[in-house]
């Protein structure tokens, strides 16, 4: 079966499962078919957040009065040509690769990126020593700076706010590929623009560049619209990237240069029940935190959209991911959700989780197989926040965030004090619910 037809399928099952634990939180995460419209404008007041200057200024003044943080730019966008900012910290052996705001509409990753930046350049706790000893970080804390300061008449109303926007601004022209992909999107506003995170590619850059050493073969066309599926060890990779963002390709050398032990990757999810609130006496309750780890075929079994019969496995699981890395980025995730659980705050106290199937563009499934490093495969975080201006007035968004930044403060803290992992279950993650249905809000 064709991985379309079966996600298809899967879409119509998971209809009659109330769509629990489908990839339909994040609209970012959603594959097309049967899923919201893809670049869904978020209702954010992104007048809480950075603005890209504002961004620039404040790493540059952390970078001044820290001796912890280097800071670097890697990229210009493609859009406004604003800086992609790399900030480097920590000594530690075990390198961290975490990038946030890839979707320039979840801006959240990027202000809990910087107080995280903050902390780990100025706080002499105990807490921090230990982590900045043990772990060496290297943060690319907003991946889309087009994205994230997009302005459109949002609300009709003849001028224009400032919404944030999923894809960078990026026309593509016929010399850029065979085809237009699937994910260069005109919505909303009709400006032309790349969703990112299915943009990279696994196939490493010096052996490969995907938008001119492809095959006309791999290309298919369905309801208008252009995937490469593109061959590679015996496998195909669905709606592979073609790595055509400058963004994309800074934040593929970015990881190929650092060769982390552990890749995280943070994104904003919908409103979703937790399941079974709400039975009986017991409040609703929403989810505010979804984890999603990647891995291969030793877990397949484990997944929970994939009948026995299903093929190929590389729609299945992540074919590049070994044993030992699928354990570990099973653990990380267990790792987190134990963290969290420890606090007994009641915001984190209804973690949930992604059924996971590879997105074979995006950051996780397109660079943690690390194929230009040998292969030497690294584990991985997909960390989704919930957020709606509508339910979280800005005194709750900004506890939303300060306890989001102490979650990975603790759970950076428990890598530091196990870098292997080896203390944690594999059954902590599978054990986790997956996300009940939607709220109806994003
Ligand atoms: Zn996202």
């Amino acid at each position: 079966m064709k991985r379309r037809q079966f996600l298809k399928t899967a879409g119509v099952a998971s209809l009659s499962l109330s769509a629990v634990g489908t990839a339909s939180a994040d609209p970012g995460e959603t594959y097309r078919p049967g899923g919201p419209k893809r670049g869904s404008p978020n209702a954010i007041n992104l007048n809480a957040f950075h603005t890209n200057d504002e961004l620039a200024r404040t790493l540059a003044k952390i970078e001044r009065q820290s001796e912890r943080v280097s800071l670097r730019e890697i990229a210009r966008s493609a859009g406004r040509n604003d800086p992609v900012w790399e900030v480097e910290v920590g000594d530690g052996d075990t390198d961290v690769h975490l990038i946030t705001q890839i979707h320039g509409d979840e801006p959240t990753g990027t202000e809990v990126a910087l107080d995280l930046i903050k902390t780990l350049a100025t706080s002499h706790s105990q807490q921090v020593e230990h982590i900045l000893d043990n772990l060496s970080f290297t943060i690319i804390p907003r991946v889309n700076p087009d994205g994230a300061m997009y302005h459109y008449d949002y609300d009709d109303d003849g001028t224009e706010e400032w919404v944030g926007r999923r894809q960078n601004t990026q026309p593509w022209t016929a010399s850029d590929s065979r085809h237009e992909p699937y994910y260069h999107s005109t919505y909303p506003a009709g400006d032309p623009g790349y969703d990112m995170n299915r943009d990279f590619n696994v196939r490493p850059p010096a052996e490969f560049t995907p938008g001119a050493d492809d095959d006309a073969d791999w290309w298919t066309k369905e309801d208008g619209e252009w995937s490469m599926d593109m061959p590679h060890e015996g496998h195909t990779l669905f709606d592979s990237g073609l790595r055509l963002t400058p963004e994309v390709r800074a934040v593929t050398e970015s990881f190929i240069e650092t060769d982390p032990d552990y890749a995280i990757t943070h994104h904003h999810k919908g409103g979703n029940v937790y399941p079974g609130s709400g039975d009986g006496n017991k409040p609703q309750k929403q989810t505010l935190l979804s984890v999603m780890a990647p891995y291969g075929e030793h877990y397949r079994d484990r997944s929970p959209f994939f009948p026995d019969d299903y093929e190929p496995v590389s729609a299945a699981v992540n074919p590049f991911l070994d044993e030992e890395t699928s354990t570990r980025s099973i653990r990380l995730n267990s790792l987190v959700i134990d963290a969290l659980a420890q606090r007994g705050d009641s915001v984190f106290d209804s973690v949930t989780r992604y059924g996971y199937y590879p997105l074979w563009g995006s950051y996780l499934d397109a660079l943690c197989p690390n194929l230009a490093n040998g292969g030497d495969s690294v584990p991985g975080m997909l960390y989704e926040t919930a957020y709606q201006t509508d339910d979280l007035g800005q005194k709750a968004v900004g506890r939303m965030l300060q306890l989001t930044t102490t979650g990975f403060l603790e759970s950076f803290e428990a890598l530091a004090d196990d870098p292997s992992l080896g203390g944690y279950s594999v059954d902590t993650y599978f054990d986790t619910p997956l996300f009940g249905e939607s709220t109806g809000t994003r």
